[in-house]
């Protein structure tokens, strides 16, 4: 469930005087609903409205490119528009101690979506298509792909709502970066939050995701290099074989493509329906818990996060926001049975969140197979995960364990094979479905899946298959010689 961390540092450019620090904090927050999202912001309605009319546009444009994995949901989108730079440092991570000033801010971290903006920043209407550019690409599986690719995309698709693109090359004119060093960035890494690079590293970007994505043959070949990359090739090696090219060869080729796209057109702008939003006032301590809920997501400040939704709690012990937030702070965190207590608190307080109910049961397994009050718990929560959301793979999954620990592998092999159905490439669901069926001596499924894993991409999923299937043989033999006994069944 876990998942990587991709962050979005898009760099803030803006006044001198709406960048600087507000010394009295703002406390008026509202929410504005539009039809797909709710912005909560404690900014101008003004501003904060226009955040929700370009995230309407930015869907109407570019929801239609992208696929969701279809395993699961998307995670719940959290939009937070913060009136200025300062109040937005509260969620942006550290550079050198500080926190990077950003513009917009993308963040996936498995508990839900998080974008927030600035809403003193010049380029609005772009950081937003930027930023809700990057959910989508998450929400398709693209939390896997290089920094490199993921921030390039979500400027090519922002502009291709906004009509700007390039917009970093108004300033300076920016250093380029060598596509090797390009390719090679990481989110941890200082080039990367070095505030100096961005520009460069934005621009750069744009033009090799537009250069390798959006031509069939080359997609192609940036495929087969992400496949190497993932497989452990260094990068020079893998250029090299998929795009039959040096690193000096590659950025000859997408510098000849950004002259020649110059010179080809300007970025068109999308048109979309204008959308007018609802105001709906938050209260403060609502505010103050979406706000702490972010900043947990942020290595730099969780265990500040959890201090605030603790005391949040202490003022009202039912506030579902900061119950959930709790639960995952404390999961990202490592506290997996403090996490599972809290998760079930959280569930309570949030009826219809699934993940809540899968993760209270899923986090605290310790001695389940010994205590049957404690698989029954786990039963009842992960029953109604499912109960929720029939497609949840990972409940099934659960679900299928605490069978088997009951002994009843018959309920193990059918939520078993349901989680199999809902995620086809999981190998440990598969395997643990053929243990499900060698256990109720359904040999030739437990054969067949064990035969197929032996190709799996998971060594240890392999080497289980492989004993799994020398106990089938000998329990099969074991089964030939009793059967051919002539005393079987006479006693
Ligand atoms: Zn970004």
């Amino acid at each position: 469930m876990r998942r990587a961390l991709p962050i979005c540092l898009l760099l803030l450019l803006c006044s001198p005087a709406a960048c600087g620090r507000n010394g009295k904090r703002h406390t008026d927050w509202v929410e504005i609903r539009t039809p797909h999202f709710r912005i909560l912001t404690d900014g101008s309605v003004e501003r904060g409205s226009a955040v929700g009319a370009q995230l309407e546009c930015s869907n109407e444009i570019l929801s239609a490119k992208f696929v969701t994995d279809g395993n699961q949901p998307a995670p719940p989108l959290y939009v937070v528009a913060f009136r200025n730079a300062s109040e937005m440092r509260q969620v942006a991570p550290l550079g050198e101690g500080e926190a990077v000033r950003l513009g917009g801010l993308f963040l996936d971290t498995g508990s839900g979506r998080f974008i927030g903006i600035d809403l003193s920043t010049q380029n609005l209407n772009h950081i937003v298509a930027h930023e809700y550019s990057h959910s989508l690409v998450s929400s398709a599986g693209g939390q896997r792909l290089p920094l490199w690719l993921q921030e390039g995309l979500a400027e090519v698709f922002a502009a291709s709502v906004t009509g700007e693109s390039e917009i970093f090359e108004s300033g300076p004119p920016a250093k380029k970066i060598p596509a090797m060093q390009l390719l090679g960035f990481r989110e941890d890494s200082h080039e990367y939050k070095e505030q100096a690079f961005h520009g460069a590293f934005y621009s750069q970007a744009s033009l090799t995701a537009e250069y390798l994505w959006m031509d069939q043959e080359h997609k192609k070949r940036l495929l087969t290099y992400l496949e190497l990359t993932r497989g452990g090739k260094p990068i020079e090696v893998a250029v090299q074989q998929a795009f039959q090219k040096s690193g000096a060869e590659l950025n000859r080729a997408v510098a000849e493509f950004a002259s020649q796209r110059r010179r080809a057109r300007p970025a068109a702008k999308g048109s979309c329906t204008k959308v007018a939003g609802e105001i709906v006032p938050v209260s403060d301590l609502d505010a103050q818990a979406r706000v702490a809920e972010f900043e947990s997501q942020t290595a730099e400040h969780l265990d500040d996060a959890i201090h605030k939704l603790e005391s949040i709690l202490s003022e009202n012990p039912k506030n579902e926001i900061a119950l959930r937030g709790l639960a995952y702070g404390l999961w990202r965190r490592g506290d997996l049975k403090q996490a599972s207590e809290s998760f079930a608190r959280a569930a309570d307080a949030n009826p219809t969140d699934a993940n809540l109910l899968y993760l209270s049961a899923a986090l605290d397994t310790d001695g389940a197979h010994d205590q049957p009050a404690k698989r029954q718990r786990m039963q009842t929560a992960l029953l109604k995960a499912i109960s929720l959301n029939p497609d949840f793979a990972d409940a099934h999954h659960w679900l299928s364990l605490t069978y088997a620990w009951d002994g009843d592998y018959l309920a193990a092999s059918d939520e078993g094979k349901r989680a199999v159905e809902l995620d086809p490439e999981n190998e440990q669901f598969k395997f643990n479905l053929a243990a499900f069926y060698a256990h109720s001596q359904r040999w030739s499924e437990a054969r067949g899946l064990c035969e197929g894993l032996a190709a799996a991409s998971n060594k240890d999923v392999v080497s289980q298959a492989e004993a799994l299937l020398k106990q089938i043989e000998h329990a099969q033999l074991e089964r030939e010689a009793n059967d051919s006994s002539p005393t079987q069944g006479v006693q």
